[in-house]
């Protein structure tokens, strides 16, 4: 091949390559938009999505399902949660095993969404939502109660500070 031609050649390459990424970028400019405008639209979440707050359960009797194994505790790699185990009262126990959860608490600041904890529950006591608006203004309202989580999560949307972010 003499130097021409491999000049020619090489021409044609680059001249290729730039029409490619001409090609791109017009492509990319003409695209529709695609920006999710939260928190004024909530994109809908996958129905098994349960990347959320977590909650504790009950059982139907109402009784809760924790026993305060503490295994959720044991298995969690960021050391987020913290529980105390008491024996049931006989007259009126809190759960049907002979212990309970006396207290109960998820340090947001902590998790990691792995979901361990919820894989160690011998009693699917807990388990994830697809509550995702978890931005605090303080650690204190980062550190979920006992009492926090045996509740639903709000609607998403409706959290405190959502609408400021409009
Ligand atoms: S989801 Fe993972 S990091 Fe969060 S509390 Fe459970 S085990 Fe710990
Ligand atoms: S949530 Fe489950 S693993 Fe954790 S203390 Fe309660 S029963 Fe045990």
């Amino acid at each position: 091949m003499t130097d021409e031609q491999r000049r020619e050649r090489n021409f044609l390459a680059d001249t290729g390559a730039v029409l490619k990424g001409m090609a791109t970028v017009f492509k990319q400019t003409f695209r529709p938009d695609d920006t999710e405008e939260y928190p004024k639209v909530i994109a809908e979440i996958p129905e098994r999505a349960h990347t959320g707050r977590h909650r504790l359960n009950r059982h139907d009797n109402g009784l809760e399902k924790c026993i305060g194994c503490e295994l959720c505790a044991f298995a969690c790699p960021a050391d987020a949660i913290w529980v105390e185990g008491e024996d049931n009262d006989p007259e009126h126990p809190t759960s049907p095993g002979e212990r309970y959860a006396k207290d109960y608490q998820i340090n947001y600041l902590r998790c990691i969404m792995c979901g361990l904890c919820v894989e160690a529950c011998p009693t699917r006591a807990l388990t994830l939502t697809s509550y995702f608006e978890m931005a605090y203004t303080s650690r204190e309202d980062a550190i979920l109660t006992k009492e926090q989580l045996l509740e639903p999560p709000p609607e998403l949307g409706t959290t405190p500070g959502a609408k400021e972010g409009l």
